[in-house]
Parts: C-alpha cells; sequence; structure tokens
C-alpha cells in the first residue's frame, strides 16, 4: 500500500489462424520459456522480456492463472482500483482473451474451457463472496468509446454520448452512467453479452469480428464488515474496483482496406492508442524526472489516469500474431509492451 509498484505486463502469442496457416505464412515469434520471447525475421532478430508469455498453445485457464489475474480479483475485493488490459494489432487476440470466443458458432455454455479472463475473475469474485460470511455488494458498468464519445453499452436506449467530467475528489468520471447491482454469475456473465453485441464492430480485411470500440467493463466491490460490539451491525468498510479494458487494435489503414467511414474509425483508434502510447512513455521516466502527462488528450487516456499513474493496480496483456504478415504490428507492440514495463503506480 502506498508504494511504488511496477505495472504487470504479460505478452499473449495466439495461435496461426486457419487463413494464415492456408496462406503459408511463417511463424515469426517464439517463446524461449522464462518470461522471454524471440522474434527473428529478416533483418529483425530481438528478444523481449515479460513477467510471464504464454505461447499459441496455452489454455484459457493457464493465462488466468498465470498471469496474476487471480491476485488482481483478491486485491479489488481488499479495496484497491485495479485494472487489466488487453491491447495489440486487430485481431491478435484481445478480445478471445478476455471474453473467449464470443460471436462464434458454439454458445458459451458449451465450452466452458474457453472462458476468458473475465467470466473466470467474475467466478472467483463471486466464490470469495459467497465464502465470506457477510458477501460482497457488487455492481457493474459497461462503457465504449467510439470515435471519441462515450458510451453506455448497459442502456436500452439508442447510444448517445455521455459527458467524461474531472472532480477533485473523484478524478476523471462518467456522468449519468448505469450501474446495475448483481448477485449471481448468471446476471454479471449476461449483462457482460448483451453489452458486448452493443459493440461497435465492422469486418475489414484482417478479422471478420472487429472490435471499433474500447470497451471498459467496470466491477464496483464494497465489501461490508460485521462489528460485534457494542451491537451487532453492518458497516461499509472498502470499496474496491475491478476494470476490464479491451482496447480497439491498432492498425495500418492499408492492410485493412479501410476507406470512408471506417477510416475515420480507424484514425481515432490510433490517435487515442497514440495518446496513450505517450502517457505509457512519460510515465515510464524515474519519477522525479517526470513532466506533465497529458492525459486530457483523449477520452481513452482521462478514463484510464488512475490505473496508469495514480493509485491503481494495474495487468496488461499485450497480444500478438505469430505470424511472418503481422511482423512490425508485432514489433511495435512489443516495444509499447516493454516500455510499459516501467511504468510504476502507488496503489
Ligand atoms: P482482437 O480482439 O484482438 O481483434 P480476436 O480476439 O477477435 O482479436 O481474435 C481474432 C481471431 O483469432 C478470432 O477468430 C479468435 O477466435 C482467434 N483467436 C485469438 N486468440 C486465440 C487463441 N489463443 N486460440 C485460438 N484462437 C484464437
Ligand atoms: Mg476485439
Amino acid at each position: 500500500e502506498g508504494r511504488e509498484t511496477r505495472l504487470r505486463v504479460v505478452l499473449r502469442v495466439r495461435p496461426l489462424t486457419c487463413t494464415e496457416q492456408r496462406r503459408g505464412d511463417r511463424r515469426v515469434v517464439h517463446s524461449l520459456g522464462d518470461g522471454t520471447v524471440h522474434v527473428s525475421a529478416a533483418r529483425h532478430d530481438a528478444t523481449f522480456g515479460f513477467s510471464a508469455v504464454f505461447d499459441a498453445d496455452a489454455s484459457q485457464e493457464a493465462v488466468f492463472e498465470g498471469s496474476g489475474m487471480r491476485q488482481l480479483v483478491e486485491l479489488a475485493i481488499d479495496g484497491f482500483s485495479c485494472t487489466v488490459f488487453a491491447f495489440g494489432q486487430t485481431g491478435s487476440g484481445k478480445t478471445y482473451t478476455l471474453m473467449g470466443p464470443l460471436g462464434q458458432a458454439s454458445p458459451q455454455s458449451e465450452a466452458p474451457g474457453l472462458l476468458g479472463l473475465m467470466q473466470r475473475s467474475f467466478a472467483c469474485l463471486l466464490e470469495q463472496s459467497r465464502s465470506r460470511g457477510t458477501g460482497l455488494a457488487l455492481s457493474a458498468s459497461y462503457l465504449e468509446i467510439y470515435n471519441e464519445q462515450v458510451r453506455d453499452l448497459l442502456s436500452m436506449e439508442p447510444p448517445r454520448a455521455l459527458s467524461l467530467r474531472w472532480s477533485k475528489t473523484r478524478g476523471f468520471y462518467v456522468e449519468n452512467q448505469l450501474s446495475v447491482d448483481f448477485e449471481s454469475l448468471e446476471t454479471i456473465v449476461d449483462l457482460l453479452l448483451q453489452g458486448s453485441r452493443r459493440r461497435r464492430t465492422s469486418a475489414h480485411a484482417l478479422n471478420g469480428h472487429s472490435s471499433r470500440s474500447h470497451a471498459v467493463l467496470t466491477i464496483h466491490i464494497r465489501s461490508r464488515t460485521v462489528s460485534i460490539h457494542p451491537t451487532p451491525s453492518t458497516c461499509p468498510s472498502k470499496q474496491g474496483t475491478l476494470c476490464f479494458v479491451d482496447l480497439a487494435g491498432s492498425e495500418r489503414v492499408k492492410d485493412t482496406g479501410s476507406t470512408g467511414e471506417l477510416s475515420v474509425e480507424a484514425n481515432n483508434i490510433n490517435r487515442s492508442l497514440l495518446a496513450l502510447g505517450h502517457c505509457i512513455s512519460l510515465l515510464a521516466k524515474p519519477r522525479g524526472k517526470r513532466t506533465h502527462i497529458p492525459y486530457r488528450d483523449s477520452k481513452l487516456t482521462r478514463l484510464l489516469a488512475r490505473s496508469l499513474g495514480g493509485s491503481g493496480v494495474t495487468l496488461m496483456v499485450a497480444c500478438i500474431s505469430p505470424s511472418s504478415r503481422c511482423l512490425s504490428e508485432t514489433l511495435s507492440t512489443l516495444h509499447y509492451a516493454s516500455r510499459a514495463r516501467r511504468v510504476t503506480t502507488r496503489p
């Protein structure tokens, strides 16, 4: 508590997709064990180190257990602000890592082994809640940032922009966002699936089901402690949050063949990811040498200000494709992720 803590950064390399295999793409990324990964291709030969590396054959469970996600859930119950975010090129496996193979033929219930970090965290949270006598008071909110507008994914109404405000006590916050109480795994998974269906996605050359927005699901956790003296009563004690951020993928417009509306989206996505990268590289400097951090440059960086530079505990999951065709995006993700390892917060 209060001590300078580094961001935890783990890497996931997805398997080659059927299309990539059919095309005969080469694998240029190899895990060397021990948290290091090697990229080898003509004119490129580099090794990167992370807290953990998950190779193509790693199961969803292995990622949950090996990434430190379970500890993050426990810290959130203890009252910390915890954030996990997935980033990487479009089609690199961010949504798969967080939620499993959504939007594909098999319903979630038929493939429990494929459930992502989010459903596993919810299960862990509810288990902990049940094992504590008083239980935890849980609620969820779910937002997306699409074309620099914040929208509520839990609202049944047609999408409209919400304001992002700042106050001295709360920092940056979203005005009038819905917050829904839940007590069961079914309810929260349902909220996740319903909200995800409302997210803006479009098909383009790299991914038939590409997320065009940044999505932020936040679980608010209040734990009550029972005091025995002088009279038994329940009083609120700790308030933590557990926040899941599925970033829209970076992309080069040339690769995805985006034009018109799609290229406006792409530019907004790239601009906010650039702002995030800029904040991260400034935050990576030693504390004494830091200059002003430009969180206000994008909605995304405003929403993530607390997790990145303030009092949060943060886990980053960088996702990459092993294919030779994705080399330049993969290298840029690896550099971005390596830089993030130097960022510190004071939880
Ligand atoms: P992103 O969210 O980064 O754009 P997705 O999560 O949608 O990418 O993944 C792109 C495709 O690759 C999807 O068809 C997904 O099912 C598949 N995929 C991603 N990661 C894995 C994995 N670890 N194992 C199997 N398939 C995966
Ligand atoms: Mg996605």
